[in-house]
């Protein structure tokens, strides 16, 4: 039934709508060292070792779809240096760069172990990754990620910064926490040379409290920060929900994500695995398609290629995220810390 969707020569993935998958972003744990308010609640369960996939059976998933045309991973979490020997599976991946298969490896962490980490990920083939940080206040910082250390990430930074890594702070932007840090926050990124993304906070997993009392659209967000800086339109995309700019005084890139007021699913080219070997199609959508049962079936990767394609022939037009004014239930009940944003 799938086969009209696969291009026999190269066996690229290509949904329904004729979007080619080549980006992959895989959550190697739910685990992390931080618990902050948006992503996590404070008395999180995680799940049992023994479900999560070894490195070994995730480097396998990663190799497969790299086969099918996968060109740019991203590795994130929880927190992706939380889990054990984490090094291995990047100098692994990282040979695919060398053979030209990979366009790009990258990380999405909380920087807590970036200190120590930094120069073996460039060693890697790492050259570009993205930490969350969304204040440069160390109280608001405890109070947000519940268990951070800002003094930490901050070395962490610089020490990726020495190590050659282009660093980008991806910033969730909440009501009555950091709108007004967000001038301070541009200033301090283009004083350092970082680029930085500001999030709308997305409704999903129960975090314990309402979700429209987070909510800050970032579309106001563009409108305070074009009072003190000149944002200029920029066509660089990823195809993602990201929109960028150019901030004229720092010459660095600003960019927001805004699942919540724009539809950005037209040009949508990635698929998420978690630590369990479940793969999404859709970010928003709860759809799901295991891989961990294909991947222990049977040595021979034929299996496994099937099934992926026909997840990829499953993969949605788009989503529709609503917030839910009157009731604290998430839109998705999966946390973020699942497929890792
Ligand atoms: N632990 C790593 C980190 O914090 O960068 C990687 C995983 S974290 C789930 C990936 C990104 O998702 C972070 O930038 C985080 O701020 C963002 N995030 C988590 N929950 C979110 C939510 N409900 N809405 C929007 N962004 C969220
Ligand atoms: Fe951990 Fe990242 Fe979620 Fe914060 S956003 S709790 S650092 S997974």
């Amino acid at each position: 039934m799938i086969d009209h969707l696969i291009d026999p020569s190269t066996e690229q993935l290509i949904d329904p709508f004729g979007r080619t998958v080549d980006y992959l972003r895989v959550s190697v744990t739910d685990r992390c060292d931080f618990r902050c308010a948006y992503c996590m609640s404070e008395d999180m369960s995680f799940l049992p070792k023994s479900e999560v996939l070894s490195l070994e059976e995730l480097e396998r998933l990663c190799r497969t779809f790299i086969d099918l045309g996968v060109r740019k991973l991203r590795i994130t979490g929880g927190e992706p240096l939380v889990r054990r020997n984490v090094l291995w599976l990047f100098q692994q991946l990282g040979r695919h760069l060398d053979t030209g298969a990979l366009d790009e490896l990258t990380l999405t962490t909380n920087g807590s172990q970036l200190s120590r980490h930094a120069a073996d990920l460039y060693a890697a083939g790492v050259r570009r990754i993205n930490v969350s940080l969304d204040t440069l206040n160390p109280d608001k910082f405890l109070a947000i990620t519940r268990w951070g250390k800002f003094d930490r990430v901050m070395a962490g930074i610089e020490a990726a910064q020495q190590a050659g890594l282009a660093v980008k702070i991806n910033a969730v932007a909440l009501k009555n926490f950091n709108e007004d840090e967000l001038d301070g926050m541009l200033a301090w990124c283009g004083e350092r040379g970082l680029d930085i993304t500001l999030i709308e906070a997305m409704p999903m997993g129960d975090v314990g409290q309402n979700r429209a009392d987070q909510h800050l659209s970032l579309a106001e967000v563009r409108t305070i920060l074009e009072r003190n800086w000149t944002l200029r339109d920029n066509d660089y995309q990823t195809g993602g929900p990201a929109r960028y700019v150019t901030v004229a005084e720092t010459g660095r890139r600003l960019g927001f994500i805004t699942p919540l007021s724009h539809n950005f699913c037209e040009a949508c080219n990635r698929v998420r695995l978690t630590c369990t070997g479940t793969l999404f199609m859709c970010l928003g959508q709860d759809d799901a398609a295991d891989l961990r049962a294909p991947l222990r079936a049977s040595a021979d990767d034929e299996v496994l290629r099937k099934a992926i394609h026909e997840a990829i022939a499953r993969k949605p037009k788009g989503h529709d995220f609503i917030i839910d004014r009157d009731r604290t239930n998430p839109a998705v009940a999966r946390h973020m810390s699942v497929t890792g944003g």
